[in-house]
């Protein structure tokens, strides 16, 4: 059965990079119908944090990719979370001793490095020379109150292996040297606990970083070793997944404002969009298609056809995708996604009272075709819910299309005012009629000059959901109001 795992280090904010790990993992998981694990790497106490830890669930949350088993939901390899399990790499270090898989260095960096200058050698790393020490310089090293990290006997011969995603990968003996899995105080290091963890928890595939690739020839003799103290049955397969390209061609940095995860949900993406787009960076559902479910994922992921080249990413086509995800829902659920960001910018009190409510429910048809990302309802909403104290308008949009122009469209504001002041009937139609007579007929002006002014007096912006729709929601005295402080 095929078991996956995600494992993130809870370091700074989320990446972008672990979306696109976590789905791919995912979307194999479920395609194989196997299970998908959530493992904490936690062991670098000096670099985790809590509020770390607590992004990466509000990160995982927000996108809805579930696990089978982890630190929340538990399962059969529990604790899930690498700073609780001390006692299982103890327990590992112990055994790959007894069999002689590990040996103790009582090197200092300064030592190994006055060697290799000494030996003129290139090979960088560790030169081994405390593999085979006998027990008479064992005792002297620790007669000095050396300390000793632990070191793992690499194996000889070059190690080759089949990259799920890169195909055959292989590397020189060369360039792999005896690494050290615990510290001399005894603490595990990430070399080893992540290995062992594999192993433990019986993982059949890891699909990981690019940046992983060349710890991976170095950690598979170690799974082999593990196999051979009890602990697993070898090393799991690999798939190396491309990197990502930001500005430039470089990779995209955690510096990069585009790298933070989080952004996306707090700037009004769908976590639908977001993934369907970390979904392109390295695979393709068909030649002639972007827009996808993650149903439709999983049904067609097949990990061999991802393509190992780096991927660009790129925020236009990004928002491209969203903007498709958000044609795809209904109104309801525009509007109930949307609600949380209307709160917070005051739009809509919370709780939100019966007439906010219903105002919403008449104005979101207005706006649920235009909106590419759930923020903009905020910007295109706030001026049907704001009062005419709190209201304000665009400075640029007014400067434009108020001011402007000798106020030109002031004139027009003015000569709107009074068409539809004294309407029988307020409503799309006949504000419409009016308007259309005033400004277009009479006044011969082209419809988006004329309604231009009007729209910024009455919304407070150039892009904003129909005017006459939005005057007839807005109700006769406000927007006379609107009229009449623009020409104020
Ligand atoms: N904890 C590692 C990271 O966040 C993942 C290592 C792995 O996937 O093997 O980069």
């Amino acid at each position: 059965p095929v078991r996956v795992r995600m494992a993130p280090s809870p370091t700074g904010s989320p990446h972008v990079g672990l979306v696109r790990t976590c789905l791919y993992n995912w979307a194999f998981a479920r395609h194989h119908g196997g299970t998908f694990v959530l493992r904490i790497e936690d062991t670098d106490t000096a670099r985790n944090t809590q509020e770390s830890y607590d992004a990466l669930f509000d990160l995982f949350g927000w996108l809805g990719l579930h696990w089978d088993e982890g630190p929340d939901v538990g399962g059969p390899h529990a604790p899930y979370r690498q700073s609780e399990r001390g006692e299982l790499y103890a327990d590992a270090l112990a055994r790959l001793a007894a069999a002689g898989h590990t040996y103790r260095c009582f090197c200092t960096t300064e030592e190994v490095d006055a060697r290799r200058k000494a030996s003129g050698s290139k090979v960088q790393g560790y030169d081994r020379f405390c593999r085979d020490l006998s027990a008479e310089q064992v005792a002297a090293f620790e007669a000095e109150g050396r300390g000793a990290v632990v070191r793992f006997k690499m194996p000889d011969g070059d190690i080759a292996f089949d990259d799920l995603v890169r195909g055959t990968i292989s590397f020189h003996s060369d360039n792999v040297t005896d690494y050290a899995l615990a510290r001399a105080n005894g603490e595990p290091l990430y070399t080893l606990v992540n290995p062992v963890d594999d192993a433990l928890m019986e993982i059949t595939h890891v699909l990981r970083g690019e940046d992983l690739l060349s710890s991976t020839p170095r950690q598979i003799p170690l799974y082999a070793a593990l196999a051979d103290v009890g602990i697993g049955t070898g090393a799991p397969e690999f798939g190396h997944l491309p990197y990502v390209m930001g500005q430039g061609n470089k990779k995209l940095s955690k510096r990069d404002p585009e790298a933070n995860a989080l952004a996306y949900r707090d700037q009004g993406y769908l976590p639908e969009g977001l993934l369907n787009y970390m979904a392109l960076l390295g695979w393709a559902i068909a030649a002639d298609r972007d827009v996808f479910t993650l149903d439709e994922m999983v049904e067609a992921f097949e990990i061999g056809d991802v393509n190992g080249n780096p991927a660009r990413f790129d925020l236009k086509k990004c928002d491209a995708i969203n903007t498709a995800h958000m044609r795809r829902l209904a109104l309801d659920d525009i509007t109930h996604r949307a609600l949380p960001f209307l709160k917070d910018a005051g739009v809509v009190g919370d709780p939100v009272t019966d007439a906010d409510a219903q105002l919403l429910e008449q104005a979101m048809p207005l706006v649920g075709e235009r909106i590419n990302k759930l923020t903009e309802a905020v910007d295109m909403l706030g001026f049907l819910f704001a009062d005419e104290e709190s209201f304000t308008r665009d400075e640029a949009d007014v400067a434009k299309l108020l001011d402007g122009d000798d106020g030109a469209g002031r004139d027009i504001v003015r000569a709107s005012r009074d068409a539809v002041a004294d309407l029988p009937v307020w409503s799309t139609e006949t504000i419409q009629a009016a308007l259309q007579a005033a400004l277009v007929e009479e006044r011969g002006l082209k419809p988006r000059v004329a309604f231009g002014p009007v729209r910024v007096a009455v919304t407070g912006r150039r892009i904003s959901p129909p005017l006459f729709e939005s005057m007839e929601l807005l109700g006769r005295e406000r927007s006379l109001a609107r009229l009449d402080s623009a020409l104020a």
